[in-house]
């Protein structure tokens, strides 16, 4: 129901007052962790439908599909469902996936164009890679990856690339010099599957929005207000469309942290925000400065940290909760220990303070950390949702049914068309399929092309008959399934693959655990398919297709929480835990090489952003903060040493309390040589090298210290990943 009250502005300070209410022409909010910015954005959202504006012409982007549904739920609760409904709201990937959708065609794009997930895409370039003889071990494919997600992020196109004789260049003397060849067969061999990775949704939407001015008019006079939130992790792609958008009518709000900017890693750009001022010159800046999130104890904590990095926005950030607990430092010693702990206390603490699982989170570094916390948690019965990670839909099992799926609807999507060509077996092994690989790639065509016309082909191919004959078989079974679809729902023709294409069969052949989770795990592929088209009946404009499906599941890596309501511990990396609170945090790991990664302790500006993740992690926390480490770790196979994070020695001494009695005590003795306190604990005899003030301070000087690079084995450094999140990280929506 509609409420005409305007009681939801009475739950505002000043300045967010301000915010809110003001609705026309640029506006800035920079402010720290915790202070209403989302909450702002939310409000101002609301008001602006409030005071007659239509919900059609507004886009709001965040950074999570989560935080877009959130934010929904809550404008409606203000101005009813019907308007929340019509809000063009969600990730910058899902928005401009939708509209790519409609605009398609002046890109040469079909509309039912395939998103391929990174794992989609790094097949791809695997598959580039081997065509072109080149090295996986030279060019590890996962690199050569990032190398072209910055380039399409920079918006530079292989045709740009070759006119920049520099990048070129800088490739070259980083032993990549066939970057520029691959980029380009990655993205004609795209093109020819009619697939977009994540980034050609941005790259592809500012080639639509630039070359097609009609385009542009359309969208500039439907979005009239534009809301961007977590603005600081914008990428220069992301920056350029938002640009172009409100040029008509500059009525744009943007609002970020520049202390918690972690993306960079990915192409986010912190001079955007820079940038705004420049822009729009006559833009409106706010500052809050209450952080209505956590206790007193947990901010100050959190101020003093970030306080160490030179490269910020000096704020003032305060809380007027309660104190608060200390933050509380647990030593382990080991994985398995750490774990242990978290789980008893996370056992504990919701008995005695009668809370809620929900009400727990357990964050951590790297996504290889989860498994010590599920099998700890799981030993004590205690329910948990790990978040990113190998998602649902990255499942083999999963994939496999998908594939099918996405061939369906896009044919000429070659990758899907080989993931499931044999699978289950049908006798077109290896060999027939690289003739067919070849061959289409002679022709210039996608493979689709080719089964279409197997008769014709045959001779070229040169496949016996009984080989031909199986390909006729699958493929009439595809087309079979094609024309399903006409009639069918989107949920009977998945079930009708299932079980007519053999997989069920096939992974009900195998009764181990795994094998029946297997099936399980297609069976809840159905469930969540079937609750899909629910939905989408439901919805005005809702779209029960099973392209609409496989949209939805490409771009959500983060929506696999469909039960809110769920009470269960959150697990997940830090990176993916902006924006969100939770009462009670563990924030575990906090080992040297760990985090601060190790890739990550050899330049101030790469430990800076380390320190800006902590700052986020930290800063998730309502009522109660649990630091943990471990003093040797279990990785790849053996065990290895392990020295206390940094970051453990930069929050003074007043915020924290060591849960280790004995350690507790040595601190206390050692008061004021804050380096002394992780040394060795006596009766646990065992050693490790101590940590010198001197190397603590090192990202302080404005060179890196050169022993950075010697506080582990350089073996090491395959254990941390670069980017210090992994592919899965990476939030789906973005
Ligand atoms: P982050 O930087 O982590 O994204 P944020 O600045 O977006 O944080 P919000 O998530 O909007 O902060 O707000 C933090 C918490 O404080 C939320 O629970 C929100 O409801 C609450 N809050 C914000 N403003 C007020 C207020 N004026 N009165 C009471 N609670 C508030
Ligand atoms: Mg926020």
């Amino acid at each position: 129901k509609f409420f005409c009250s305007m009681d939801y502005l009475k739950g505002l300070n000043e300045s967010q007052y301000e915010a809110v209410t003001s609705l026309q022409g640029p506006l800035m909010v920079l402010a720290g962790a915790g202070s209403g910015k989302t909450r702002v954005l939310t409000m101002r959202i609301a008001h602006l439908i409030h005071n007659g504006i239509d919900p059609f012409n507004i886009l709001a982007l965040t950074f999570t599909n989560k935080a877009a549904r959130e934010m929904k739920e809550r404008i409606a609760k203000v101005v009813g469902d019907s308007n929340a409904r019509s809000l063009w709201m969600g990730t910058f990937h899902s928005v401009f996936a939708r509209i790519l959708r409609i605009e398609a065609h002046y890109l040469g794009y079909p509309s039912n164009f395939t998103i391929y997930d990174q794992q989609d895409a790094l097949n791809v370039i695997k598959k580039v890679l081997k065509d072109m003889n080149i090295d996986a071990d030279l060019y590890k494919p996962k690199k050569v990856q990032a190398r072209i997600s910055t380039y399409k992020n920079n918006l530079i196109t292989v045709k740009a690339y070759f006119n920049n004789p520099e990048l070129m260049e800088a490739d070259e003397k980083a032993n990549m010099k066939f970057i520029g060849q691959i980029y380009q067969r990655y993205v004609e061999q795209c093109f020819k599957n009619g697939s977009m990775d994540f980034d050609d949704l941005l790259l592809k939407t500012n080639e639509l929005l630039t070359r097609f001015p009609e385009v542009l008019a359309k969208y500039q006079d439907r979005f009239r207000y534009i809301m961007v939130d977590e603005y600081q992790d914008t990428n220069h792609s992301q920056y350029l469309i938002v640009k172009a958008l409100a040029s008509k009518f500059e009525n744009i709000c943007v609002v970020g942290d520049d202390a918690q900017s972690i993306y960079s890693f990915r192409g986010a750009n912190i001079y955007n925000i820079l940038n705004f001022k420049k822009d729009y010159p006559d833009a409106i800046t706010v500052s809050l400065e209450q952080n209505y999130r956590s206790t007193q104890n947990i901010v100050n904590a959190a101020n003093v940290v970030i306080a160490k990095n030179l490269q910020q926005f000096k704020k003032n950030v305060f809380s007027d909760n309660e104190e608060g607990d200390k933050i509380k430092i647990y030593r382990s010693l080991s994985d398995a220990d750490e774990a242990n702990f978290v789980a008893g206390n996370i056992w504990e603490l919701r008995n005695r303070d009668q809370r809620k699982y929900s009400d727990f989170a357990i964050l951590y570094r790297t996504n290889s950390q989860t498994r010590a916390f599920e099998d700890a948690l799981r030993r004590k019965n205690i329910p948990y949702k790990v978040y990113g990670g190998l998602s649902f839909y990255q499942r083999k099992e999963v994939k496999d049914l998908i594939g099918y799926l996405r061939l369906l609807i896009n044919e000429n999507d070659s990758e899907a068309l080989m993931r499931i060509i044999n699978y289950p077996t049908r006798g077109i092994g290896e060999t027939t399929q690289n003739k067919l690989i070849v061959f289409a790639d002679a022709q210039n065509l996608p493979v689709a092309k080719v089964l279409d016309n197997l008769p014709i082909y045959a001779p070229q191919l040169g496949l016996n008959n009984g080989v031909l004959n199986k390909l006729n078989d699958f493929w009439s079974m595809i087309k079979a399934f094609q024309v399903l679809l006409k009639t069918e729902t989107a949920y009977s023709v998945a079930m009708e693959v299932a079980k007519r294409s053999g997989l069920i069969k096939f992974l009900k052949d195998d009764q181990t655990p795994e094998g029946i989770s297997r099936v399980e795990n297609v069976q809840e592929l159905m469930n969540s398919m079937q609750g899909f088209i629910e939905e989408q009946m439901q919805l005005e404009d809702g779209d029960p297709s099973l392209s609409n499906f496989l949209e939805n599941i490409a771009l959500s890596a983060d929506t696999q929480d469909k039960n809110l309501e769920d009470d269960m511990v959150s697990l997940m990396t830090i990176h993916l835990s902006k924006g969100l609170e939770f009462p009670v945090v563990h924030l575990v790991g906090l080992e040297e090489n760990l985090f601060p990664s190790f890739m990550s302790s050899a330049t101030r500006e790469d430990l800076e952003e380390e320190r800006r993740l902590f700052y986020v992690a930290l800063t998730r926390a309502e009522k109660q903060v649990f630091f943990s480490y471990a003093v040797s770790r279990f990785q790849w196979g053996k065990i290895t040493d392990a020295e206390p994070s940094r970051f453990l020695s930069e929050i003074d001494d007043e915020y924290i309390e060591f849960l280790n009695p004995a350690l507790e005590k040595r601190f206390i003795n050692n008061s004021g040589v804050r380096s002394n306190i992780f040394d060795e604990h006596p009766s646990e005899g065992k050693s490790f090298k101590k940590v010198e003030k001197k190397t603590l301070n090192r990202e302080d000087n404005s060179k890196p210290a050169p022993e950075a690079r010697k506080l582990k084995p350089v073996s090491t450094a395959k254990i941390i990943n670069p980017s210090g999140a992994s592919s899965q990280d990476i939030e789906v929506g973005d």
